[in-house]
């Protein structure tokens, strides 16, 4: 069978006990989570969900939308994830452009959907929480919606190409994408989790469950992969580094995924030296490029091996990891078992490696660097309803069809990848190339830096020029000029930030991503 659910029902079947999800004190045995799929994969198909239908899952990290997930793909249809800080505007744009007729949502968050559902082919909306009285006219409460359920639906087979998850992504431009993910690109994905940790997955696994379940990285690295292979799934809502500990801790956890800024954030509690994270054996980070300072610091103090892995939505998303054997600190690892990958410049042609990464500091990088491409069976079958964006994504060479990352990057001999920046994010400086996360990986050295992100803002002379924006440590006894000289000490002259600006808090996006667009607007 291909629907990329059914390996669930063999957990399910083989060891009914073992804890499927963990969730503030309660847990759900395999046999029960199964259960519930089945009766909310009936009470979707009673409502004409099947196969192809879309059903958007506009929740935080909650037991009932890992249910929803698997009762959707149970059905035949397809998960339409939408990120639980959208406002009316932006759900409205998705549910209109997938066609979705069912929403399972927050009782808080009804209203907004209930709100732009007439503009919409909504016809359903379930709300988890909350009494009965206080939904909105026209929404149901989870627990009736399942209730209506008299019975437990059987897996609906998929084929490998069918579309099982459409999640959105603004890619380098524009409004948001609707990514179509197939059976087999997220099967092949979360079968891959395990091999990329030291033994593979482990029955007894316990996975912090803290990354946005509406972002591919969540889903596919922690969700999926931790129920394909039988563990536990921890959901957190939101991050909070005392809270995510305080779970590590009373739960025993073994498996930790997170974004650089949740690495960050944790190595800089002030009692972040008391933190026991004695219970996990695997560390990752992904999302975003993880300052090598910010690894260190992590495996000092917890005595935990720190990886680095990317990926993106399209890809479903890991295509490089470093493997349990071999790692390399501000690599992104090798490509992954069964995706192709290689650097290559304007005219698609392959660049070559250089000896051992990473280059030495002063290294010109626009001669060994370029885009970085991707295939494999992770790779989506297209932006849905954009021929145009599908256009631009893929290149075709010789059978092969390659996703263009929007990445600049360059490999090593050993296939180490090394990505230097995102393509858009260059600065271009009086003509010299500047990539910011060199200059952010040197700020990241500083004691007194305890986030930083360097961005190219307009300058009459040079085109543009590089500005950091800093947030300085707690106790932290500098000035903007200081950092300044610190950078121009260390850097060429053309690399160094002219302007220094000193922030409270970086604006991230809910999966880590500094939105540079709103440094460079607070600029203008
Ligand atoms: P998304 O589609 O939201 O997952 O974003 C994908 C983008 O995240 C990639 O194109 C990269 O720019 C960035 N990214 C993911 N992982 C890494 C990493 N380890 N290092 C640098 N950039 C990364």
């Amino acid at each position: 069978m291909a629907n990329l659910v059914a390996d669930v029902a063999e957990t399910a079947a083989d060891r009914p006990d073992a804890t499927a999800i963990g969730f503030r004190g309660r847990t759900w045995s395999y046999a029960e989570f199964w259960s519930e799929t089945g009766r909310l994969a009936q009470a979707l198909a009673d409502r004409g969900v099947g196969a192809d239908d879309r059903v958007a899952l506009y929740l935080p990290n909650l037991p009932q939308y890992v249910t929803g997930f698997h009762a959707t793909l149970r059905a035949g249809g397809v998960v339409v994830p939408m990120n639980p800080q959208y406002k009316t505007r932006e759900i409205g744009h998705l549910l209109d452009d997938s066609g979705a007729t069912v929403v399972l949502t927050l009782a808080d968050l009804a209203p907004m959907v209930t709100e732009v559902e007439a503009e919409t082919d909504v016809e359903h909306v379930v709300a988890v929480g909350g009494d009965d009285a206080d939904l909105p006219e026209g929404a149901t409460s989870y627990r009736e919606f399942l209730a209506s359920a008299d019975d437990e639906l059987d897996v609906v087979d998929r084929a490998d190409d069918d579309v099982a998850c459409q999640p959105y992504t603004s890619g380098t431009t524009g409004q948001p994408k609707g990514v179509m993910l197939t059976h087999r690109n997220l099967a092949s994905n979360a079968r891959s989790t395990g091999s990329l940790m030291p033994g593979g997955f482990d029955p007894d696994d316990k996975m912090l469950g803290v990354l946005p379940l509406f972002h591919i990285y969540g889903m596919t690295v922690t969700m999926l992969g931790t129920l394909f292979n039988g563990a536990a799934y921890y959901p957190m809502s939101e991050w909070d580094a005392q809270e995510a500990v305080d779970l590590i801790e009373s739960e025993d956890i073994t498996i930790v995924h997170g974004v650089p800024a949740m690495y960050n954030d944790l190595v800089n509690q002030p009692n972040a030296e008391e933190f026991d994270l004695s219970s996990v054996r695997f560390a990752n980070s992904g999302g975003s490029s993880l300052p090598i300072e910010v690894m260190r610091r992590f495996e000092d103090l917890y005595d935990v091996d720190l990886f680095e892995g990317y990926g993106l939505t399209e890809t479903s998303p890991v295509t490089h990891a470093n493997r349990p054997d071999e790692r390399r600190a501000g690599s992104i690892g090798r490509a992954i078992p069964g995706v192709e990958s290689m650097v290559v410049n304007d005219e698609f042609e392959e660049l070559p490696p250089v000896e051992r990464g990473p280059v030495e500091e002063g290294t010109d990088l626009d001669a060994v660097t370029g885009e970085l491409v991707v295939a494999g069976p992770n790779v989506m079958r297209g932006y849905y309803g954009l021929p145009e964006a599908n256009e631009e994504a893929f290149t075709e060479r010789d059978g092969t069809r390659w996703f263009h990352t929007g990445d600049i990057a360059y490999r090593d001999e050993d296939g180490y990848y090394f990505v230097v920046d995102r393509e858009k994010h260059m600065i271009n400086t009086a003509g010299y190339n500047v990539y910011p996360r060199e200059v952010e990986e040197l700020l990241f050295e500083h004691d007194d830096v305890a986030d930083a992100a360097v961005v190219g803002i307009p300058d009459e002379r040079r085109g543009e020029t590089v500005k950091a924006f800093v947030v300085p440590a707690p106790d932290a006894d500098v000035t903007p000029d200081e950092i300044r000289e610190y950078c121009l000490e260390r850097l060429a002259e053309y690399k160094h930030p002219r302007e220094v600006e000193f922030v409270d808090v970086l604006p991230r996006t809910t999966t880590g991503k500094v939105q540079k667009f709103e440094l460079r607007g607070s600029n203008e």
